[in-house]
């Protein structure tokens, strides 16, 4: 069997194992793990992306973030590429939010690509999820909030010209109608600030 093939089923069994008892914010509470799954189905089918690390990467994306892995287990598992860019995708939880909120659109310019696109297809897919299966209990307004800041943080990616990014336009253009006027001005206020922060970063 082909050494590459092998190691994206071995990420997913592995992401499988990690995630096994948690579920997204959904009413339904999907499965966590498919979650990760779609990301790197988007990178693949829709990005293009034929790198097999950086599909591996994008299936442990959620790893280091959001259970006890360790970057440690990932290199031994997986070597210190793959490794690396579940780390670069990752968030320091000892951070308040807000300030990790800002992070990763500041920390953005200096992601390699293959974090940068993993980080565009996480945004597209939790940009889906928004339409067709949002968290219980978001309201409008919360979700055009969530829909903004995402876009800020795709902006910041120096990958502009791949094709996960325009995925990501459309499927950020489809979103409009989550987005109600109250929504839409505390975002301006929010671009703005951000967009500060971009330049003087
Ligand atoms: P959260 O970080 O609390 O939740 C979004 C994250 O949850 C996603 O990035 C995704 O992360 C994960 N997720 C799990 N299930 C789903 C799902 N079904 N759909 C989408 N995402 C899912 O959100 P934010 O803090 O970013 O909140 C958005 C905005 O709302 C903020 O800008 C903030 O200002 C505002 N806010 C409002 C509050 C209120 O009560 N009105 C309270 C807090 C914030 P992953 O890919 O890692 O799984
Ligand atoms: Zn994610």
């Amino acid at each position: 069997m082909n050494k590459q093939i092998l190691m994206i089923l071995k990420a997913c069994e592995f992401a499988a194992e990690k995630h096994r008892n948690q579920r997204r914010k959904d009413p339904a509470r999907t499965p966590y793990i498919n979650h990760p799954l779609a990301v790197a189905r988007a990178l693949a089918e829709e990005g293009g992306v034929k790198d097999p690390e950086i599909l591996a990467a994008a299936i442990l994306h959620d790893t280091l973030e959001d259970t006890q892995t360790t970057l440690k287990e990932l290199q031994k598992a997986f070597g210190r590429r793959i490794a690396s860019m579940v780390a670069e995708v990752t968030d320091d939880k000892t951070l308040p939010k807000q300030v990790r909120k800002q992070r990763q659109i500041d920390h953005g310019p200096k992601k390699s690509k293959g974090a940068a696109v993993i980080k565009v297809a996480d945004k597209i897919c939790n940009l889906r999820d928004l339409r067709q299966s949002p968290p219980k209990h978001w309201t409008v307004e919360r979700k055009g909030q969530y829909v903004e800041w995402a876009r800020e943080v795709v902006n910041a990616l120096p990958i502009p010209g791949h094709r996960i990014r325009r995925v990501f336009e459309r499927e950020y253009a489809s979103t409009g109608a989550l987005n109600s006027p109250a929504a839409s001005s505390a975002n301006l206020k929010r671009r703005t600030s951000s967009r500060r922060g971009i330049s003087n970063g």
